[in-house]
């Protein structure tokens, strides 16, 4: 079964949205088979966010995702990649559809509320910067 790494980012977790957005995901028929609450590092950031390094907003990217805690998720379902970047909207709220997550939560284009992987090799990849195969409990 198709698997995508989700992060409730530290604004969307502070302003207490976390369990809208888990309530989204699950009403939209995916599975959650793993979870965590951590703070992300430097040292993470800089592997989740590797192809971003050098960009003018990488520095406080970086800030801002290390900053507080997050929550990271593993969600499983049938074209989960593709369908939660739809239930995500566009990386900047402003030009994100109505009713998309970034739309109802995001403050602006860095501090967005979510993060999903991009294709089965991002997920792939960036499930296992969070989690080892003993903390998934997927198909
Ligand atoms: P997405 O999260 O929609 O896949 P990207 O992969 O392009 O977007 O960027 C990763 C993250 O970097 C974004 O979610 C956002 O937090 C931040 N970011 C991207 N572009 C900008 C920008 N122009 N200004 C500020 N932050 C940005
Ligand atoms: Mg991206």
């Amino acid at each position: 079964m198709e698997k995508t790494l989700v992060l409730i980012k530290p604004d969307a977790f502070a302003n207490h949205y976390s369990g809208d957005i888990i309530k989204r995901y699950e009403s939209e028929g995916f599975r959650i088979v793993a979870m965590k609450l951590m703070r992300m590092t430097e040292k993470i950031a800089a592997k989740h966010y590797a192809e971003h390094i050098g960009r003018p907003y990488y520095e406080g990217l970086v800030e801002f995702m290390t900053s507080a805690p997050l929550i990271a998720m593993v969600l499983e379902g049938e074209n989960v990649i593709a369908r939660v970047r739809e239930i995500n909207g566009k990386t900047n709220p402003a030009e994100a559809a109505e009713n998309t997550i970034r739309k109802l939560y995001a403050e602006n284009g860095s501090r967005n509320a979510v993060h999903a992987s991009d294709s089965p090799e991002s997920a792939e990849r960036e499930i296992h910067i969070f989690f080892n195969e003993t903390e998934i409990y997927g198909e």
